[in-house]
């Protein structure tokens, strides 16, 4: 009797990990499925309950930091916004790799389809993946193995190249075609889940990590919050968009990594929180209060805010500034 063959699937929860997945399991093949976050991926995913509609065991392996180089500067440079997607691709692969050793599975399956997307799947990008990732033909593509050179687990006869397929380009309709085929109730509408390739996250991890300070994770997390506001190439000012935010600025200003020097608080009016990253002088401070007041609902005659900076905690007049009042945010630049 042959030897029942495992394989890891990368499980995003869109379309196309679900085909390969049902793909192997047309095949005779055991499926483990490995869901990969980041501080980037965002949290509405809908990779839990695939894994269980598909009736596989789940595990979500998260980032290390090392993850942050790539995104300060990728090896294959970015998409079309901050999202090294080749790069990233070829971290996962890796981590997918550790974890089939572990788990004594005999190959790698992803939803990878040739020219489906510009940045990562390009013939020449996935055999770039495979390379660097050091999996070689352990890497199967089951939506266009046709198109691609043969693997392993199609040498050995583990899986049934004829059954596999040829997809191409941008186009879901055959992806969509073979959903229905397999009695897909639920077909998600594309998307990356990553914040990476938003216009607006983008131009706030590029604001970052041109600025001479190293940016370390703190920095990252941050961006995912409030109004970011350039003072000058060592400093920057956050402003939460709600009491939420407002709260959420506090935890991070608290934290142990934190790298923020100063929060400021409107004393006497409403408006949002404040945070400061980089040298709490004078003028910066004087800088955020008056932004405060920019996006204040009601400002009194004399309104003033508290500032807790690591030398203790004081009460401040805030005053207005024209620098204040033109500034964009860095998402808007
Ligand atoms: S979209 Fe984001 S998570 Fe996906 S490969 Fe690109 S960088 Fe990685």
């Amino acid at each position: 009797m042959s030897k029942q063959r495992r394989c890891v699937a990368l499980l995003s929860g869109g379309l196309d990990s679900m085909l390969v997945i049902r793909i192997m399991q047309e095949q005779g093949i055991e499926v483990e499925a490995l869901n990969f976050k980041t501080i980037f991926t965002c949290c509405q995913d809908q990779s839990a309950q695939t894994a269980r509609d598909l009736g596989v065991r789940m595990t979500v392996v998260g980032q290390e930091d090392d993850y942050l180089d790539l995104v300060r500067k990728p090896a294959f440079g970015y998409g079309k916004g901050a999202n090294p997607c080749v790069d990233c691709r070829i971290y996962m692969f890796e981590r997918a790799k550790a974890f089939m050793q572990q788990v004594g599975a005999d190959f790698i399956v992803s939803g990878e389809v040739v020219g489906q997307r510009p940045m990562s799947q390009k013939r020449k990008d996935l055999n770039v993946i495979s390379y660097h990732s050091d999996l070689e033909d352990l890497l199967l593509r089951p939506l266009s193995a046709k198109l691609l050179p043969m693997t392993l687990p199609e040498r050995e006869g583990w899986v049934d190249r004829e059954q596999l397929y040829a997809f191409e380009g941008r186009s879901r309709k055959g992806l969509i075609k073979l959903a229905r085929k397999f009695g897909f109730q639920n077909i998600p509408t594309p998307s990356t889940g990553c914040a990476l390739t938003e216009p607006r996250f983008s131009r706030k991890v590029f604001d970052l990590i041109e600025m001479p300070t190293v940016a370390q994770r703190w920095d990252f997390e941050l961006l995912k919050l409030g109004r970011h506001f350039r003072y000058n190439e060592l400093t920057k000012v956050i402003l939460g968009r709600d009491l939420e935010e407002n709260h959420r600025l506090i935890g991070l200003h608290e934290g142990a990594d934190a790298r923020s020097t100063a929060i400021l608080w409107p004393e006497n009016y409403y408006g949002p929180h404040a945070m400061l990253v980089g040298p709490p002088t004078d003028d910066a401070l004087e800088f955020a209060a008056a932004l405060t007041l920019r996006y204040a609902k009601e400002v009194p005659d004399s309104p003033r805010v508290r500032i807790d900076t690591a030398a203790g905690t004081r009460v401040e007049a805030a005053r207005p500034r024209e620098d204040a009042a033109r500034i964009q945010t860095v998402a808007t630049m």
